[in-house]
């Protein structure tokens, strides 16, 4: 006798109450994947929230972000699906409330996961969930709404870097296609995540190229931020990331850290990469995670972190010269 197992579709299919979490300081294609996938479920008539406890500001404009929960109500709930979200440690969602729920599906395009999940589709050739959602969706004949549309498509041009990392391949911009054809609003979602910036973190910015730290003759850039700082400037936590990729795009950076503090008083890391360094087998080794592109960790301790950084890029660089040699 074979036994089948059970697909993404079939705990989604015997599930009524559900709830979608995806990682701590949502981006674009976490919050895309999220409710766009909420948005599905609800044309399903499944009972279904998203728990978003905290996001920034610029994402406001889209409405359903209000609707978004810190906790779960129930004492036991159906399914459990997390987005975009390779590190249970980083989940939206507290671990009491991860613990009732009878099943937990992931949808991801991270290469490691720590979630333990009854089922996953994962894909880390995908350069974002909300690829992979809309592939799901339409492998399930599920219709796509322009609402949804536009979620999806907001997750592929953020992580995407507006279509030119190089993940984005020809099915990317089909896929593109097909949601600008089902109504997404791309001018709005280019103009509020691409196009528009916060006065204070204009000035955040500022301070970041004009205090950056160069090492390796210009190899290695990094940032520090304070919360004195970020407090003086009036930026938000929610507001505070996204300085790394200023110093990435520096003639002759090779990996890029922005460090900043967060309320606890411990540092965020956040890594950019060229791809030469693998950002992720640095951030791993601190206890973080990511991709080759882009990864993060935290620290307690900057200088000593500042230190390691430099010295795991400069045994990269010899391995490299002396294989070459
Ligand atoms: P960001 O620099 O935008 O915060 O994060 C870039 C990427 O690195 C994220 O998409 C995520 O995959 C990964 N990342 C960032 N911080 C952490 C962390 O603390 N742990 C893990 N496992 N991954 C992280
Ligand atoms: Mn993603």
């Amino acid at each position: 006798m074979s036994i089948l197992k059970k697909t993404v579709m079939d705990y989604i299919k015997e599930s009524q109450t559900i709830y979608i979490a995806t990682h701590i300081r949502p981006d674009g294609d976490a919050i895309g994947s999220a409710f766009a996938l909420c948005l599905a479920l609800k044309d399903m008539n499944k009972d279904v929230h998203v728990i978003m406890p905290s996001y920034s500001s610029r994402f406001s404009f889209l409405k359903e972000l209000n609707e978004a929960k810190d906790k779960v109500n129930e004492a036991e709930y159906d399914l459990l699906i997390c987005t975009d979200c390779s590190d249970i440690a980083r989940v939206s969602i507290e671990q009491e409330d991860i613990a009732k729920a009878k099943n937990i599906i992931a949808f991801d395009h991270h290469k490691f996961s720590s979630i333990n999940a009854t089922a996953m589709l994962v894909d880390e050739k995908c350069p974002a969930v909300c690829q992979l959602l809309y592939k799901f969706l339409i492998d399930n004949s599920i219709k796509i709404s322009k609402e949804m549309a536009t979620y999806l498509y907001m997750g592929i041009m953020t992580d995407t870097g507006s279509f030119n990392y190089e993940r984005t391949t020809a099915e990317t911009y089909r896929i593109a296609y097909e949601l600008v054809s089902l109504g997404a609003d791309f001018v709005t979602v280019c103009k509020k995540i691409n196009d528009t910036v916060k006065e204070c973190k204009a000035k955040l910015m500022a301070y970041v190229l004009n205090n950056m730290e160069v090492y390796l003759d210009g190899k290695v850039r990094m940032a520090v931020a304070t919360k004195e700082l970020l407090d003086s400037l009036g930026v938000e936590k929610e507001d505070a990331e996204g300085m790394t990729n200023y110093l990435r795009m520096i003639e002759g950076t090779m990996l890029a850290a922005y460090i900043r503090e967060e309320e606890n008083g411990k540092f965020k890391v956040s890594l950019r990469s060229e791809g030469q360094i693998d950002s992720a087998v640095i951030a791993s080794s601190f206890g973080g995670g990511g991709h080759i592109r882009a990864a993060g960790f935290n620290t307690n301790d900057v200088e000593d972190t500042k230190k390691q950084i430099i010295t795991k890029v400069e045994e990269v660089l010899n391995f490299e010269s002396n294989r070459n040699s």
